[in-house]
């Protein structure tokens, strides 16, 4: 459901990403924004930083769970120039925000040359058919991490 503030913040997210590019990086921009105020924000810095997971979106995440100083973004909403990509969409997951509003979306990408669409369309495909092998190997003591992981009395759970 679209929310009353979402055109202003996505405009916000589309000024970063247009910025971005006259700076000489990607056309990507992303905010984090928590009760109507920005808690972070983020350029694409994949090029800049030599950094192919440094989307907007997860630039926007690192710099807001920096500003909040914790792992959970649990109450924020992350708006984004562009769909999230598999990557960020994760990322989002994992940061557990409470919604992620988008402006251009992955055939607006792909037009920009860029593989969002063409990730999607590999993720919906049997894993055998990818060029790239993803190999499961499991040695005798691959649960070993997660043994150590529960039987951890100062674990921190996420
Ligand atoms: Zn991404």
């Amino acid at each position: 459901m679209p929310h009353s503030d979402d055109a202003r913040w996505l405009a916000r997210a589309i000024d970063l990403a247009v910025a971005n590019v006259a700076d000489g990086g990607g056309p990507f921009g992303a905010l984090i924004v928590r009760d109507g105020e920005i808690v972070a924000e983020g350029q694409n810095r994949v090029t800049r930083d030599l950094d192919p997971t440094a989307h907007a979106e997860v630039v926007a995440i690192r710099a807001a769970c920096s500003a909040v100083g914790d792992f959970s973004l649990a109450g924020t909403t992350l708006y984004t120039s562009c769909e999230p990509c598999p990557l960020c969409l994760s990322a989002s997951l994992w940061a557990r925000v409470d919604r992620v509003v988008f402006a251009a979306d992955r055939h607006d990408a792909a037009r920009g040359g860029f593989d969002d669409l063409e990730f999607y369309e590999l993720f919906a495909r049997d894993r055998s058919t990818w060029d790239l092998p993803v190999d499961a190997v499991r040695p005798e003591n691959a649960p070993a991490p997660f043994d150590a992981w529960l039987a951890a009395d100062h674990r921190t759970d996420y």
